[in-house]
């Protein structure tokens, strides 16, 4: 069985887990302290805040900017469902968006006609590692006076015009879930140089609590959303890797995919910047009629695939009756093929012979 997306640890995150062990110290102490220190240094920024997952650190990002009941936030339909819960979970509307067709990234007339008096903020998905229509989105945020929340769960080690994700925008969230570019297991961060809302979000994950001399207070909601030391080690020991291994791996993969089936393809493909990019996952867009047959032909094959992204506005929690046509074309024509650094050459070769063998076909 060749995976879609696999957790690749080694002897290092093995060996930084059992010194975190035999610490008998679990709870958010030295190795978180040291984890947002490099990832600070990493990004080129003063301070990064590490959190329990990604969806946490976007949730409290908004918190952080006093989305709440009453407000709407814009975000593309085509992403993980987790961008929607961390919205939905402030207690503001997720206003569903449409995606510009080459980018695959929030289109910028389309979030524009869905500007309200009510909008607080803008969720920009890095759909598969690009940032796209970012600048765009950037723009008509200052001219509606509007937040801008990266969800750059795809994007960690990217860049866009050769500055790092996280490095210069309003606020930049990261997920170190267990298949992302990196992992500490579960995980999530968040990049700013808007000291407030570090220091609101750094009081939000550990349940609003402030400590005073021998004392504590809490002035505001707060969630239990903190990393442990355990998970930060592993983390540490991936980011080492990250550019020396597991970032080139990806980029080397996703070249001889492009490579080896630009030729075979009848849609316009989106096309992965990988000179800047670290790509987290390879979508690939197939006629309707053709998708579902390559589909259940990789799965014979052993070859597992995905759907990134099942539409938010067609879940029954999230349902809206505005139609979305290209996301919903999308979600027709897409298909994601494995990609993860332990994937090696002759795997590769297997599943890009049965896309070719299936779309060759009539
Ligand atoms: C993985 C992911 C998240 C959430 O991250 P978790 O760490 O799994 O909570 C959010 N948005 C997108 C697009 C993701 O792929």
């Amino acid at each position: 069985m060749i995976r879609l997306s696999k957790s690749c640890i080694g002897e290092r995150e093995l060996a930084a887990v059992s010194r975190v062990l035999s610490n008998s110290f679990l709870g958010m102490g030295p190795e978180v302290a040291s984890f947002e220190t490099e990832l600070a240094a990493f990004i080129g920024v003063p301070e990064i805040v590490c959190v329990n997952t990604g969806t946490s650190a976007i949730h409290l990002a908004l918190q952080a900017i006093g989305v709440g009941p009453g407000d709407e936030v814009l975000a593309p339909s085509l992403t993980y469902v987790a961008t929607f819960q961390a919205i939905s979970a402030t207690g503001a509307k997720a206003v569903a968006c449409d995606v510009d067709e080459a980018h695959l990234t929030l289109d910028v007339e389309d979030a524009k006609k869905r500007i309200s008096s009510k909008t607080k903020a803008i969720v920009f998905v890095h759909y598969a590692s690009c940032a796209g229509t970012l600048d765009a989105i950037y723009q008509l945020a200052r001219e509606y006076n509007l937040r801008v929340i990266e969800d750059a769960a795809h994007a960690f080690g990217c860049k866009h015009q050769n500055k790092l994700i996280g490095s210069f925008g309003d606020i930049t969230c990261f997920s170190f879930d267990g298949i992302k570019n990196i992992t500490s297991g579960e995980g999530g961060a968040i990049s700013t140089r808007d000291q407030a809302v570090i220091q609101k979000i750094k009081a939000a994950r550990t349940l609003g609590v402030q400590a005073k001399e021998n004392d504590f207070d809490v002035q505001a909601q707060g969630w239990r959303y903190h990393m442990s030391d355990l998970f930060a080690a592993i983390g540490r020991e991936q980011l080492k890797r990250l550019y020396t291994e597991l970032g080139p791996r990806r980029v080397l993969l996703a070249k001889r995919y492009q490579e080896q089936l630009a030729r075979l393809m009848h849609l316009p493909q989106l096309t992965l910047p990988l000179h800047e990019i670290i790509p987290h996952i390879y979508p690939i867009r197939v006629h309707r009629e053709k998708r579902d047959e390559l589909r259940e032909a990789l799965r014979v094959a052993q070859i597992q695939t995905g759907l990134h992204y099942k539409p938010n506005h067609l879940l029954s929690y999230y349902r809206s009756e505005t139609p979305l046509p290209v996301t919903e074309a999308l979600y027709q024509e897409l298909l994601t093929l494995p990609l993860h650094p332990d994937i090696n050459i002759e795997e590769q070769d297997r599943i890009i012979e049965v896309v070719q063998q299936c779309l060759r076909s009539p």
